[in-house]
């Protein structure tokens, strides 16, 4: 067994990434300036988009893609059950209606195949204009773009896409966040720089979008002003502004800025050192019948920003729950992604969502457990990580039953 405990999903932070937020504070900007100029436009270049606007958090950046649509009272947004609340959240915020429609089997992700029905239903019942669809590529695997672009077009809907999980990731080739060009709808995509995420900023975000909307959205992440501070107490600016949106204030700091620009730079070694991790943990649990490893499909490269194996519980006598505490007790950190939001209390009660409503996301919410994964964990880690699971696996798998046993001698 380990002697120290393996957190769960540590941040790695380098010696010129200290160095670079130390350059900040002795200089004149430590709030929106230079450095976010700079991150804002290595960032679009690395993804492959003509522009991005640096926020202080993805939910900053999914909310301001509501607002920049015009999303509010009356309207809905489609959505998953399977994700982090807040992306549900900011569709409470402006006053629209959330529609969760349930997951595919395989990748979790929103199943385009429920979204006809969702969207003609919820029109139907519900009386709302269903606005948007709000995918999340979970765990760092694309969902079907294309499918859900085909819908969205049909419907004249605009997409935006919760990218927290999937930097850097591609569909068919093509990274996420560089597609709003090509669509045939409004796309809009919304990336996390939080402290676990595969870069990170501590706080902050990116949104990507078609250049008028990330121009609105500009507006309503800085108090609705129409010059930004730097423009305006900079050495070509002058003091007047004007104030045309009740703006929010979701910009990201120079301070942060400093992190993400190494943080970028590193990316692909981080990334490269995440799938090796995750190599060697799909061929140690390919061999265990009771371990369902993630899926990854043909036409993507995963992010790899969860590992996130699924127990067969029919085959093992224990509960999620109890796998978790007993990898714990190994020393090994772990976590579950996502409680489904129909079942916290906010959305159950007001929405009136019964666990089942969600057949998918509900049954494999008690199956799913996210393992260590993160660019500073060495083989040993990964390689002590996989002892512990086939410990626990080994002392809890089913017994084969009598009346099996009896089956098997006498067919
Ligand atoms: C982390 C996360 C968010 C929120 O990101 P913040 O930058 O913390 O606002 C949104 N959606 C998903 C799926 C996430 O995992």
């Amino acid at each position: 067994m380990r002697e120290t405990f393996l957190p769960f999903s540590p941040p790695l932070i380098g010696e010129e990434e200290i160095a670079e937020v130390v350059d900040t504070l002795r200089s004149d900007w430590i709030t929106t300036g230079p450095k976010v100029k700079r991150f804002e436009q290595e960032f679009a270049a690395f993804i492959g988009a003509p522009e991005a606007f640096a926020v202080s958090s993805c939910t900053a950046a999914l909310h301001l893609s509501l607002l920049a649509l015009g999303i509010g009272p009356g309207d809905a947004v489609i959505t998953t059950p399977l994700t982090f609340c807040s992306g549900v959240h900011v569709i409470e915020h402006v006053g629209a209606r959330p529609v969760l429609v349930d997951v595919e089997e395989d990748t979790l992700n929103l199943d385009p195949r429920k979204l006809r029905n969702a969207i003609e239903a919820a029109q139907k019942n519900l009386g709302v204009h269903v606005k948007a669809i709000m995918p999340v590529h979970l765990y760092g695997h694309p969902c079907d773009l294309d499918a859900i672009l085909e819908i969205a077009a049909e419907y004249k809907l605009a997409v935006i896409e919760d990218a927290a999980h999937s930097l850097p990731a591609r569909y068919r080739g093509r990274m996420i966040g560089s597609m709003a060009a090509s669509a045939k709808v409004p796309l809009l995509t919304c990336f996390s720089f939080y402290a676990t995420k595969n870069l990170t900023t501590a706080e902050g975000g990116m949104l990507v979008a078609p250049r008028d909307l990330l121009e609105e959205a500009r507006l309503w992440g800085l108090h609705g002003m129409n010059r930004d501070a730097w423009k305006r107490y900079g050495s070509e600016g002058s003091w007047h502004y004007e104030v045309v949106r009740p703006g929010y204030k979701y910009n990201l700091t120079d301070m942060q800025a400093a992190l993400g620009l190494h943080q970028l730079r590193k990316l692909p070694g981080f990334h490269a050192r995440r799938r090796r991790i995750v190599e060697r943990y799909n061929s140690a649990f390919r061999s265990h019948p009771e371990l369902c490893e993630p899926t990854e499909r043909d036409d993507v490269d995963h992010a790899w920003h969860l590992y996130v194996l699924r127990l067969d519980l029919e085959q093992l006598e224990l509960t999620r729950n109890q796998f978790i505490s007993e990898l714990h007790e190994r020393k090994i950190g772990c976590s579950v992604h996502f409680i489904p939001i129909h079942l916290h209390a906010y959305y159950r009660d007001k929405y009136r969502y019964r666990p089942e409503d969600f057949p998918v996301a509900n049954r494999e919410y008690q199956r799913v457990v996210s393992l260590p994964l993160s660019p500073r964990m060495t083989d040993q880690d990964a390689d002590e990580v996989i002892e512990a699971v086939a410990g626990v696996v080994q002392r809890h798998m089913r017994k084969a039953r009598p009346a099996l046993q009896l089956r098997a001698v006498a067919p």
